[in-house]
């Protein structure tokens, strides 16, 4: 007789008979690390801490050890500037980031630098703009030139995060202009989520609301799934080796479309820093288990699709996987 329950005999079984599973390797952990150098927990994003660059230092040798092969780099500024050229200055705080790490850590860890204008402005403005026009040029010129910065640093590859047109091309051109060619473009393609909000709070020292145009003029339509993908079809053309899928839980169908239609192209997710605040949220306020339920969400994204996963979660996860081996 026909049954279903056979393959759910045990929890052996159940493991025996899975397609796919979750390890380690597909993970990368986001780090905020702090030029002033203090460490606390980010308010924002309770239950992960601001980094000194010497505790990201040991950090990332745990990182290691768990097995997870990447880190993203957030670096925070004591102070943003009134343009995003104080990204270009000798010695930058990120250019110090990349540079340990990448003595620290050599080819044992992959080195991702996050590069949006929004990261060095006082203002806060992801692109450039005028008379509420996004300067698509203007802006991808700026995130190719921090970039460089950041790769000759030491960073392996390079993720734009402004969701400008042109970044993509303008950042390949300027790396194989500097010989590093060996430095890959990692994507960002989001949707207009409110779900990045308690990010931005940890990355900012202003009370006030962020300035720069009205997001949907660059982030894309998140009940249009033509525009998520002519977006993606823009960077790829551009010369983007990855993409990130962002955010993930809002998202999952548009991973199954982009790995679909781009089946040669390793796609990460990022699991936002509101999609980590829900869980914890629910985790604290019911009984459901935190553990499991960032297991299932995890799952989920990696069922859908994800080569990679960009996760708050990524050091807790990896412990339980390892469990396993
Ligand atoms: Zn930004």
């Amino acid at each position: 007789m026909p049954l279903t329950t056979r393959l759910k005999k045990s929890k052996a079984m159940i493991r025996l008979v899975r397609p796919i599973e979750l390890t380690a390797s597909d993970l990368i952990y986001p780090i905020f690390i702090r030029e002033d150098g203090k460490k606390y927990e980010i308010p924002s994003i309770k239950g992960q801490n601001y980094l000194s660059l010497n505790d990201a230092v040991e950090i990332c040798g745990k990182v290691v050890e768990l097995g997870i092969p990447g880190v993203m780099i957030f670096g925070v500024l004591k102070q943003k500037g009134a343009d995003p050229s104080i990204a270009l200055q000798k010695g930058n705080f990120h250019a110090r980031i990349f540079a340990r790490l990448k003595k620290e850590f050599g080819d044992d860890l992959v080195l991702i630098s996050n590069v949006c204008l929004c990261d060095f402005t006082a203002e806060e403005y992801c692109v450039y703009s005028e008379k509420g026009k996004v300067l698509n040029e203007k802006t991808a010129e700026m995130l190719a030139k921090i970039g460089v910065v950041h790769a000759e640093a030491g960073a392996d590859v390079i993720a734009p995060a402004a969701m400008c047109d042109g970044q993509v091309g303008h950042i390949r051109s300027a790396l194989d202009e500097k010989g590093l060619e060996d430095v890959s473009v990692m994507t960002y393609a989001k949707t207009d989520s409110c779900l990045f909000e308690p990010f931005f709070e940890a990355m900012t020292h202003s009370k006030t609301p962020r300035k720069g145009i009205d997001s949907s003029k660059f982030r894309t339509d998140i009940i249009n799934e033509k525009m998520y993908m002519q977006k993606v079809e823009l960077d790829l053309s551009e010369g983007a080796d990855m993409v990130i899928v962002k955010p993930a839980l809002t998202n999952l169908d548009l991973i199954v479309k982009v790995k679909e239609r781009y089946p040669t192209i390793p796609i990460a997710a990022y699991q936002v820093s509101g999609e980590y605040a829900m869980t914890k949220l629910l985790a604290q306020s019911t009984r459901v288990d935190e553990k499991v339920l960032f297991m299932e969400t995890l799952s989920s994204i990696k069922r859908a699709g994800a080569d990679m996963i960009l996760t708050y979660y990524a050091m807790e996860a990896a412990k339980l996987f390892n469990r396993w081996k």
